[in-house]
């Protein structure tokens, strides 16, 4: 497996192994890998025969008051995770190298970053599309491999590609989860022992959401409001938003029909913002 931390040697890389007849699979990452990231790593390697992760805490995605300087990492873990999974480069930028001068273009999808988490975070989206397009630009991957976990963003990115006639194909990953249903998320490392037993609420909540779905329940309003207190339970929980969407546009639901629906929600767990969702109305999505 190979590491860069500069972009023309990894451009020289990839043509290389494209020459070579490969495919080109990219994995964006945060890092502090775990299994839910590298499922999305394996999932890469079964579409395409040079799989590159990038490991890279975008500065321009956090707010003023977020965790951009505590935000976890583990470089030494995060390669060996990397290179197991199958990985063939791993690309580690400095913010220089991505940012080399004040930027001065933006990339944003208007309008379905304004609701759910980009009600909360206004800027986030706007660094999330941008750095995800410089990426691809570097990288040019034919395929790139997301979470459903990360649903906004993943919606978000499948807009932007189409809109931008990216030629990539965008695949979203179901949510990886520990055994009592929390969500694998790197920033879980910052819950306290009370708050981490707190923390399956969210999934609890929306897996009795789609139950009452499945029970003939099709009002949003009464689901939020169920699942609402479900999480309220806990003192360690404050709610940031619970939303019943349509699962490509975003746009509210208020009965669910035919498109079907997610509940998406983020909820501080003491200092923690967790987010996590749910396909309400079919079994198998997750
Ligand atoms: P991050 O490092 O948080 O920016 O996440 C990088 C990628 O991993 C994104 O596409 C996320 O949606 C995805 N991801 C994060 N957590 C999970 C999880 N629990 N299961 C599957 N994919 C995930």
């Amino acid at each position: 497996m190979q590491i860069f931390r500069e972009i023309p040697p990894l451009r020289a890389f990839v043509r290389s192994r494209r020459q070579a007849g490969d495919a080109v699979g990219f994995v964006p990452t945060m890092g502090f890998l775990h299994d839910g990231h590298l499922s999305l790593v394996r999932e890469a390697g079964k579409r395409a025969g040079c799989v590159v992760v990038s490991i890279f805490v975008n500065p321009t995605q956090f707010g003023p008051n977020e965790d951009l300087d505590t935000y976890p990492r583990d470089e030494a873990g995060d390669l060996a995770k990397c290179e197991a999974a199958g990985a063939a480069a791993v690309f580690l930028p400095r913010v220089w190298e991505m940012y080399p001068s004040e930027p001065l273009t933006t990339v944003r999808v208007a309008g379905m970053t304004d609701r759910l988490c980009g009600a909360s975070r206004p800027t986030h989206f706007d660094g999330v599309t941008t750095i995800v397009t410089k990426l691809f630009q570097v990288v040019q991957p034919d395929v790139a491999v997301f979470g459903q976990k990360d649903f906004q963003q993943l919606a978000v990115i499948r807009r932007m590609v189409r809109e931008l006639h990216m030629p990539i194909d965008i695949v979203g990953m179901p949510t990886a989860r520990e055994a009592d249903g929390l969500a694998l998320s790197s920033r879980n490392a910052y819950l306290s022992p009370a708050q981490r037993a707190d923390a399956p609420r969210l999934q609890q909540a929306l897996q009795a959401a789609r139950a009452e779905v499945a029970a003939g329940v099709l009002d949003a309003e009464i689901l939020i409001e169920r699942a609402r207190e479900k999480i309220q339970g806990s003192p360690h929980a404050r709610i940031d938003y619970i939303e019943v969407v349509h699962p490509a546009t975003l746009d509210p639901v208020g009965v669910i029909g035919p498109d079907g629906a997610v509940m998406a929600l983020a909820v501080f767990m003491g200092e923690t913002r967790l987010i996590d969702n749910l396909r309400l109305d079919d079994r198998n999505a997750a």
